[in-house]
């Protein structure tokens, strides 16, 4: 039997409810705040993410799915959005009327890093991007959103944990002093941050090696090295969070993988998902716009990780798989044909029915009708149709009453909502 990858999954009816209703929170909350809905191709030039994410991050340097097509062009599945929104952004020349634009995007992402729960090579993003605002005022807004679209979900215990990257100018100083504190410590560190040291030092700081962590405890902090404008803009975030009414937490270790970050960076934690504990993460990436050939416009955004925010939910799921509202057991040909009309009526009336195809008994039936879940059942068979009468039997009351062959299709459409 044909396997699916490893690292990829199937989201099935029970889980994708789930995830139904997640995307319509969200989208829901992203309506109201402002934002749009972008839909962005799944793959793009390699060069794209190559020149966006970093040459010297994990993702680009071993976890991209990139391939050549037929003519020999590099193209790759996407490993984030943020790139493919920036690119579109450029490309159609979105802030020529107005270059403040707010978008969401959701989808599959993928990157080829080793599965483990939690952790998928193709895993989905829920994304919400910020062009031409340039205030920490938007990083807050980001924020409050993502919390309060986890209490939407009822999914408590989440905590934004923020930190500043301070634009290029303060981190060059950063790094100088980084890239000193580990030489001293070079002796314990695990063989990327030894690569890391010299190419991209901030890596370090969230490498998630114990013997690493251990060793960079007392590692300079970049916070330490913001120069006044950033430090400004690091305080308006924190006092706004405030203003939200939002507890936070101060992490000096918060880099994030992606080299296009700058100032605010933040990501939202759980203590319920063991190792992966952050449920979305984004950040400033004032940079981007303009290394990819558009205008010096500034920028901001998120991804939530759609697998762990449903899983997340997934804890409180009770409630959200809709069941049939009947089942109509019918016996005889005739009885058949008319529950089938029946049916048919009811799905466009909204009201979800299901039938046994098969001719079987009815006690047969009644229990395929037990194990649906169904509210009604409806009883017809050649004795109701002489009688002109058939039963509707609640099944959570456990009570029946006989219905007029005329009015079937009246009474079923008006069954109460459950
Ligand atoms: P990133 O784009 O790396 O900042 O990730 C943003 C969010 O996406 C993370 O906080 C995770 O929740 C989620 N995420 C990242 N990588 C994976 C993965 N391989 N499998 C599942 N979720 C992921």
């Amino acid at each position: 039997m044909i396997q699916l990858i490893r690292g990829f999954r199937d989201i099935l009816p029970g889980e994708v409810e789930v995830w139904q209703h997640i995307e319509e929170v969200a989208t829901g909350l992203f309506d109201d705040f402002g934002f749009k809905e972008i839909r962005i191709p799944i793959m793009e030039k390699t060069e794209l993410f190559a020149r966006s994410i970093g040459e010297d991050t994990d993702i680009v340097e071993k976890e991209m799915y990139t391939f050549p097509d037929r003519k020999g062009d590099l193209l790759t599945l996407r490993p984030e959005a943020t790139a493919a929104v920036v690119r579109s952004y450029i490309q159609h020349k979105m802030y020529a009327q107005d270059p403040v634009r707010k978008f969401f995007t959701i989808g599959p992402m993928f990157r080829r890093e080793r599965p483990q729960k939690g952790r998928y090579r193709q895993f989905y993003q829920i994304n919400a991007e910020v062009f031409g605002i340039g205030s920490a005022l938007v990083d807050a807004q980001l924020i409050h959103m993502l919390i309060h679209l986890c209490k939407r979900l009822n999914v408590a215990d989440v905590i934004p944990h923020i930190n500043s990257l301070g634009c290029p100018d303060c981190r060059t100083a950063f790094k100088a002093a980084l890239s000193a504190f580990l030489e001293n410590v070079s002796g314990v560190l695990c063989e990327d941050c030894q690569r890391r040291r010299h190419r991209n030092p901030l890596r370090a700081l969230d490498c998630k090696v114990p013997t690493c962590r251990e060793a960079l405890t007392e590692a300079p902090s970049l916070t330490a090295f913001l120069d006044r404008e950033c430090r400004a803009e690091f305080d308006l975030l924190q006092e706004s969070l405030t203003r939200l009414g939002l507890d936070y937490v101060l992490d000096k270790r918060l880099v994030r993988g992606l080299d296009y970050y700058s100032r605010a960076t933040f990501e939202i934690q759980t203590g319920a998902l063991g190792a992966q504990s952050a449920v979305a993460g984004g950040g400033r990436y004032d940079g981007l716009v303009k290394a990819l050939g558009g205008p010096d416009i500034p920028a901001t955004g998120f991804a939530i990780g759609f697998d762990r925010l449903a899983e997340l939910v997934g804890l409180e799921r009770e409630g959200l798989v809709r069941r049939p509202k009947l089942f109509i057991a019918a016996l005889g040909e005739r009885s058949r044909m008319l529950a089938f009309e029946w049916m048919n009526a009811l799905g466009l009336a909204g009201v979800q029915a299901e039938m046994d195809h098969e001719g079987r008994s009815l006690k047969s039936q009644m229990k395929r009708a037990d194990r649906l879940g169904a509210a009604f059942v409806l009883m017809v068979g050649e004795e109701e149709l002489e009688r002109g009468e058939v039963l509707l039997r609640d099944m959570t009351q456990s009570e029946q009453e006989s219905i007029p062959l005329a009015d079937v299709l009246e009474r079923l459409q008006s069954l109460p909502a459950s």
